[in-house]
This record gives structure tokens, sequence and C-alpha cells, in this order.
């Protein structure tokens, strides 16, 4: 029976593509991509020729009930974006939720994802943790600071390069200058960097050069130790 496949795709690292990846890349009738330029190249470097049809989030909403259709035709679908999971900070939410309302089978593959080696390498316990993906930019930033600074889980964020020191002076205001964290960036690739420290640390770090390139904050929870650090600091005034 037709599915829908959520293929991940090397956050840069191309060795980084399973065997299986390929294979139904290769197989499926066709392929859709958060940019078809971004995964025409991906497929090409394979030896993949196949159809591409654009799924990204300015005509998701509209068009899943489309795909979730074609799907139910008898074609097979994979669903892919620019770089890892999709779903994960990508689109595919809505499609794979449209996909199980009408009874289509979805399979996503495991595969690469920037927050799990972001995860593993800070050190910091990885038991529990909160994936928080992007903060909001303006509303209700510092609100949900205030609270993540509370939650005893590792939490990851996904951050920009632009937004980095700011980011990072926010959580030594909000979840205290000791905080433990781990910045990685360009993981898997050439410059991997991981920066692991307190937040000052860090701060201080990344303060001193340029920082390009993208970006994984991993912040440790709170704790009985930070406690003391982490006070009622910053108000809301960006909230409105
Ligand atoms: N779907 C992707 C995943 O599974 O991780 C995430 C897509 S999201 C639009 C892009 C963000 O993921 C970047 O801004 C950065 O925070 C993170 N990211 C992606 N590739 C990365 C890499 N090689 N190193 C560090 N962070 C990365």
């Amino acid at each position: 029976m037709a599915k829908l496949y959520i293929i991940p795709t090397p956050i840069g690292n191309l060795e980084d593509i399973t065997l299986r990846a390929l294979r139904i890349l290769k197989e499926v009738d066709f392929v859709l991509a958060e940019d078809t330029r971004v995964s025409g190249k991906l497929l090409h470097h394979f030896g993949i020729e196949k159809r591409l049809m654009a799924h990204h989030m300015h005509n998701e909403h509209k068009s899943v009930e489309a795909i979730a259709e074609m799907i139910m035709t008898g074609l097979s679908v994979a669903m892919v974006s620019d770089a890892g999971t999709p779903g994960i900070s990508d689109p595919g939410f809505m499609l794979v939720r449209e996909c199980l309302k009408q009874g289509i089978e979805v399979e996503c593959l495991p595969g690469p994802t920037a927050f799990v080696p972001a995860l593993v390498n800070s050190g910091l316990p990885v038991d529990r943790f909160l994936f928080e993906g992007f903060l909001p930019h303006k509303k209700g930033r510092q609100t949900k600071l205030k609270w993540l600074a509370q939650q005893p889980y590792t939490i990851v964020f996904y951050e920009s390069p632009y937004r980095l020191i700011k980011t990072l002076e926010q959580i030594a205001e909000f979840f205290g200058p000791e905080r433990l964290v781990c910045v990685s960036r360009e993981l898997t690739k050439m410059f991997e960097e991981n920066a692991r420290g307190t937040v000052t640390e860090v701060l201080n770090h990344f303060k001193q050069k340029t920082i390009k390139g993208e970006i994984v904050i991993i912040v440790e929870g709170y704790n009985a130790k930070n406690e003391a650090a982490s006070n009622d600091s910053g108000d809301d005034e960006d909230d409105e």
C-alpha cells in the first residue's frame, strides 16, 4: 500500500544519509521538498532522478489534503526538508497529521537531526530533556525564558548565529550566570565546534569571534545548585 515516508537528510555531512533513505528515495513516486533546488542537488549527488514537489511552510496549509489524496490513489511519497528530520523545526507535522486522519500509513526513518548529537556532545544529563527549538523573537520570549529557567530538564534551543549572543545573555540573566551550557556549531561539518562551560564562559568565548554557521544551544536544567543563581530577574516588557 502507498504511504508517506519521512526521510531525514544530512545536516552537513553527506555520509550521514542512510542506505534505507537512499533506497526509499529511489523507489517512491515523488519527493516533497522544502526547497526543490536544495533537495534536487542532494538527490543528484546520489544519482537519483526523481520528481520533486515543493512543500514548505508557505504552502503546507493548502496542499496537505491534495497530497493525502494523491497517496490514496496509490502513489508513494517521501518528504524531505533542507536538512535533518522533517517536522523538527521544519515543515512536516501538518502532512503527517492529515495522512493519519485519512488512514494513510506514515513511516519516519531514523536519521540525522541536529539536536541529538548536540545533546549527547554536551555532557549534560540526557535522561530527560526539553526540546524548545527556536525561541520567539519578541512576543512571549521573556515569559518563556522565565518558565524554562525553572524546569529540571536539559533544554535544547535552535539558534541563528546572529542571535546567539543575545540569547546567551538572556540565558545568563534568567537562568543565572553559572548555568552550564554547550553551544554546538556546524555539527558534522569541517569546522564543528562544541563550546562547553558556564553561560558566562561560553558567552565570553563567542564575544571574541565572528560567529558563523548553524547552532544548537544545550542548557543545564534547574537544580538545587543553580537555585540561588536563577533569581526572579527580568520583567515582561517585550511580551505585549
Ligand atoms: N529539521 C532540522 C533537524 O532535524 O535538526 C532542523 C531544521 S531548523 C530550520 C535549522 C536549525 O537546526 C539551525 O538553525 C540550527 O539551529 C540547527 N542545525 C541544523 N544543522 C545544524 C548543524 N550542522 N549544526 C548545528 N546546528 C544545526
